[in-house]
């Protein structure tokens, strides 16, 4: 059985007392096992005082972003190998707003990924189809090449691999998908998993990503193929955000 991984990607949110006034919220309202994974994504600057304040606390901690390279001359990069020694467990590769708004293509997530396993990291690769590839009725084939240019370089198992389908229309914009839509993608994506992955596939999580709010998280949440949700905007609100981990119980 899969456990159900519920994920807040704070993106660029939060100064370091507000994300710790946050926690302390959020540790307040997890103090029992949901039957959840809850995992947070503060910027960079907050990953130190998290980590801190969730030592011993069911809720685990993740990066948005880092670089393969493990060091080197990258001014103002993050790398994998430096966000691993700060007790992160999770690294967002490919998130829609870093290919779209950084110029990050699927080579370079590919990159990431394989780095994030290679240190120990369980990636988080998201992949989403845009507006004009579902209205073309091609948001399969989008999906299909990211997948397979995002998990090329990965050799043996991916351990703690997710995968997040976020179609890039329903990220920001209110506009979720349709929940029979995203169970027909995370189960596209999960044959695909167990093509090339074999029995290790089946135990791949896969998220859906893109406007889930409390009022329509169950919708998703309990779709037999999704594993979780990966929240932006709702997420920023940490009694929202508890809301949403609620509806994914089983
Ligand atoms: C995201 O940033 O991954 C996301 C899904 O954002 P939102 O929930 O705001 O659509």
């Amino acid at each position: 059985m899969r456990i159900p991984i519920v994920a807040a990607n704070w993106k660029m949110h939060k100064t370091v007392p507000e994300a710790r006034a946050y926690l302390e919220r959020l540790i307040g309202l997890a103090g029992r096992d949901p039957g959840v994974e809850v995992v947070v994504f503060p910027s960079f600057t907050a990953l130190p005082a998290a980590a801190a304040l969730l030592e011993g606390v069911p809720v685990g901690l993740g990066a948005q972003d880092a670089h393969p390279e493990p060091a080197g001359a990258y001014t103002g990069a993050v790398s994998v190998a430096q966000v691993a020694d700060l007790g992160v467990r999770y690294v967002l590769c490919g998130h829609s707003e870093r290919r779209k708004l950084f110029g990050e293509d699927d080579a370079l997530v590919g990159r990431k990924v394989r780095a994030a396993l290679e240190y120990g990291l369980a990636p988080i690769l998201c992949v989403g189809e845009a507006l004009e590839e579902r209205r073309a009725g091609r948001a399969w084939e989008a999906v299909d090449r990211q997948l397979d240019r995002g998990l090329g370089p990965v050799e043996g198992d991916p351990d703690g691999l997710v995968i997040a389908y976020e179609p890039v229309w329903a990220i920001g914009t209110g506009v979720a998908a349709q929940p029979a839509d995203a169970q027909e993608m995370a189960d596209r994506i999960r044959r695909w998993l167990r093509e090339r992955f074999g029995a290790v596939g089946d135990a791949i999580r896969v998220q859906y990503g893109g406007s889930v709010k409390p009022d329509n998280a169950r919708e998703f949440l309990s779709l037999p193929d999704v594993d979780g949700a990966l929240v932006g905007g709702a997420s920023l609100d940490p009694d929202a955000f508890w809301a949403i981990v609620q509806s994914a119980r089983r």
